[in-house]
């Protein structure tokens, strides 16, 4: 294949290498008829087929052919479960095959950095390990269908305000723990056809032409080997982009970009070598395709609405269940209230908005589950278009609710709140909704609220209802999922993937969102989402990694294999895990790590493993997980690489970010020396207490102390020696030369400074 491809390279024109740098239309690339190379289409997702025909647009505005439209990715995280994931890219991947769509533009692995991004529905976390696991999953799914993914927005796209045109300015080392660790994980395990440049400009390149991340890390260092598109219109100067790893400009630039391209090769700017090793890629993309289609493919419309069904109960959270609400009892009367019941929220807006197969009517499906011996009503609590509350629907949803033994309320964010293209405001659910569930909960005691809402919001009414299940955007099959977790078909084993915040100013971002003209600073560094909030010990709404069950788990056992590790070996961590309620249920359990004692600021816990299991009542069973070096290291700046501090480490087993069960430490022993050099502004301290050459410094300023004028006749010399060093700590080298009254010279300091280093040398450090 390779000689082949290299071979139709060599029978193309330079003007035909370069169209195939950019979009044929809207949604295809370019093929070449006279050498039978095709043209092939890629469309969106994520968490579904957006396949257009005729008009076509990049916001959802236009109409596509039908697809199964999953929860879309805020709930499909919070499911924790990588072979659901799978589950569901296969499922789209099969729709593509059958829709003959080579490449799904999807999944979106940027980290919530604020609650308001516009596009946080479509994104999976604020831990960039859940992230990048769940992105490598999906992708798993979707190519194991012969299907190409498109891993996006690379990089640092926390936000839609000014998305085509914000400079976000973040340090390397929140930029690699952070923002690329989520990619990361995703292109080295899973392997994407393409990866998807963002708008954005990162620290001051658009990501379109940034050659550090398209080529140095996402190449050089991850090893990828698919192309690289632009989002729709990110290409800014184009030759420019090509040189930096920018393959295809999409969509078609109309022969704009491709002259560009023609122009550079002739004027000598660009080489055709490096225009032929694009080329390359993207036939090889073109050929795989080609190579994985699947004729006359077909797929069980009824059977992916049934898998969406599924998919969407293990995404929902059940934040709330006080007195044991829920599950409900299929007698009595139950009040289902609120516009959404019948005009369901299921899916966000722009160019992720799936035309699905057939769509769940919430009332219905509840009717369907309760059965006969239930008497459902409803009232419509609240206009849809509206955000101030009607008092006649009020009235009519307080009297509906105060006849019923319980109140079904289904709220949240009506479609215009959050979507591709702007941010929200705030995090407050429309007025309509905070003052029906106030009213009804003064006429009812027992109240559930089912939230249909793409990112957090706040609960003011918290405290006045019984129940609360987040079922984020569910999907097609939101009805059923819904009916499937009130009335107990189904078990609740979902957890938050992302903190919900008491209230907007809590958040770290909230300082620096979403920033000033076209630039945003990352000023809150690493401590992003949970990693803020435990540091700052700020009481969320509802934590990381939190979700109920209506059964019970019991937690015991902590084993680690080995107490002592070097940080190129793996540990292996296990726990017990039993069900002691009296329903089966899956739980998710979540392995944090946290790093005792650093000389680098670090958050208090990292997650860095998650394993979801199911157990019956009663069972019990062990969870396995491997740790590497990545688990316990940081990036260091200084040397350019993750990097472990030797040390003690705890390892924290936990049913949430803040519900730890059980702990342990392990020693972890760096095999890499790295030191930095000593120099005249290095200070006493740094160098007492450097474990190699502090005992020496110590002899040589015992020395030193001892010949001092300042010494007093009879003074205990270790008591004036400890004293000299805790006044001295933060003194540099060179202030002894300064205050020595001429005992101590340049000369003498230069040659402790040398012999210092020469000891470090000797011991094999590398001196930075
Ligand atoms: C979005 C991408 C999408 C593309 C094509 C852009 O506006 O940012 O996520 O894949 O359009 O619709």
């Amino acid at each position: 294949m390779e000689r082949d491809i290299k071979k139709l390279i060599s029978q193309m024109t330079l003007e035909e290498k370069a169209g195939m740098c950019s979009g044929l239309d809207f949604w295809h690339l370019k093929g070449v008829e006279r050498l039978g190379i095709p043209s092939i289409m890629v469309t969106d997702g994520p968490h579904g087929l957006r396949k257009q025909q005729a008009d076509a647009d990049h916001l959802g505005v236009h109409k596509s052919v039908p697809a199964t439209c999953f929860p879309s990715a805020a709930g499909l995280a919070s499911s924790w479960n990588r072979e659901l994931l799978e589950k569901v890219g296969a499922a789209i991947g099969e729709e593509c095959q059958a829709e003959d769509v080579a490449v799904l533009l999807g999944p979106g692995a940027n980290i919530k950095r604020s609650p308001l991004c516009g596009r946080n529905f479509e994104y999976f976390s604020e831990d960039p390990y859940l992230s990048s696991e769940m992105a490598a999953s999906h992708i798993r799914g979707v190519q194991s269908q012969g299907i190409g993914t498109s891993l996006k927005h690379y990089a640092v796209n926390n936000q839609e305000h000014r998305r085509m045109t914000v400079d976000a300015i973040v340090d390397e080392r929140t930029l690699r723990e952070i923002y690329l660790a989520s990619f990361e994980g995703a292109v080295k395990q899973a392997r994407p056809w393409t990866v998807m440049c963002s708008y954005n400009k990162v620290n001051g390149e658009f990501a379109s032409e940034h050659k550090y991340l398209l080529t140095d890390i996402l190449r050089g260092e991850w090893g990828f080997e698919g192309i690289v598109v632009s989002d729709w219109g990110a290409v800014n100067e184009r030759v420019k982009g090509l040189a930096a790893g920018l393959d295809l400009e999409m969509p078609s630039s109309f022969g704009i970009g491709d002259r560009k391209i023609v122009e550079a090769v002739k004027a000598g700017i660009l080489s055709e070598e490096e225009l032929d090793m694009v080329v390359e890629r993207i036939l090889k993309l073109i050929f795989k395709a080609v190579e994985n289609k699947r004729p006359n493919a077909t797929y069980d419309k009824e059977a992916h609405h049934q898998l969406a069904r599924e998919v969407a109960r293990e995404c929902m959270v059940l934040l709330k269940n006080e007195d044991r609400i829920l599950p409900l009892k299929r007698e009595g009367t139950i009040a289902v209230i609120g516009e959404f019941a019948r005009r369901p929220r299921y899916q966000g807006g722009g160019s992720s908005h799936v035309n699905p197969t057939r769509l769940d009517d919430v009332y219905e499906e509840i009717c369907k589950v309760a059965g006969d011996n239930a008497h459902i009503v409803y009232a419509r609590g609240y206009d849809l278009e509206k955000d101030e509350a009607d008092v006649s629907l009020l009235n009519e949803a307080r009297e509906t609710a105060a006849k019923a033994d319980i109140a079904v309320i289904i709220a949240g964010l009506p479609e215009r709140y959050e979507s591709e293209g702007y941010d929200r405001q705030h995090m407050s659910m429309p007025e309509s909704h905070n003052t029906l569930i106030e009213a009804v909960a003064q006429v009812q005691p027992n109240v559930v609220v089912v939230l249909c809402n793409g990112s957090p919001v706040e609960m003011p009414w918290l405290d006045r209802v019984k129940g609360v299940l987040e079922a984020y955007l569910a999907g097609q099959a939101l009805g059923g999922a819904i009916a499937d977790i009130l009335f107990g078909e189904a078990n609740p084993s979902g957890k938050l993937a992302e903190t919900f915040p008491r209230k907007l100013s809590d958040n770290p971002s909230y300082l620096n969102f979403p920033g000033e003209g076209d630039r945003v600073e990352y000023r809150e560094e690493i401590f992003v989402g949970y990693r803020y909030y435990d540091k700052k010990n700020i009481e969320p709404l509802f934590p990381f990694g939190f979700g109920l069950s209506y059964t019970t788990f019991e937690y015991s056992d902590l084993q680690i294999s080995k107490k002592e590790i070097l940080d190129n070996e793996t540990v292996d961590v296990t726990v017990r895990v039993k069900n002691t309620g009296n329903m089966t249920g899956k739980e998710i359990v979540q392995l944090y790590v946290r790093d005792v004692e650093s000389s680098v600021i670090r958050p208090e816990k990292e997650l860095k493993g998650f394993e979801k299991i199911e157990l019956k009542p009663g069972e019990e069973k062990t969870v396995s997980f491997i740790l590497d070096k990545r688990a316990f290291a940081y990036y260091n700046t200084d040397i350019q690489d993750w990097h472990v501090e030797s040390g003690e480490f705890e390892i924290l087993i936990g049913r949430s970010s803040r519900d730890i069960a059980l702990r342990d430490t392990i020693t972890v022993k760096s095999t890499v020396d790295v030191r930095k050099r000593i120099h005249r502004n290095t200070t006493i301290g740094d160098i007492l207490s450097d474990p190699v050459i502090g005992p020496v410094a110590k002899e040589e300023f015992a020395r030193m102390n001892k010949n001092s004028p300042f010494m007093r006749e009879g003074a205990d010399e270790e008591e004036a020696m400890d004293m000299m060093i805790a006044i001295m700590k933060y003194m540099p080298l060179r202030a002894v030369v300064n205050l020595s009254m001429g005992r101590f010279t340049d000369e003498m300091l230069d040659e402790m400074v040398n012999k210092f280093n020469r000891i470090l040398e000797d011991e094999d450090y590398e001196l930075l």
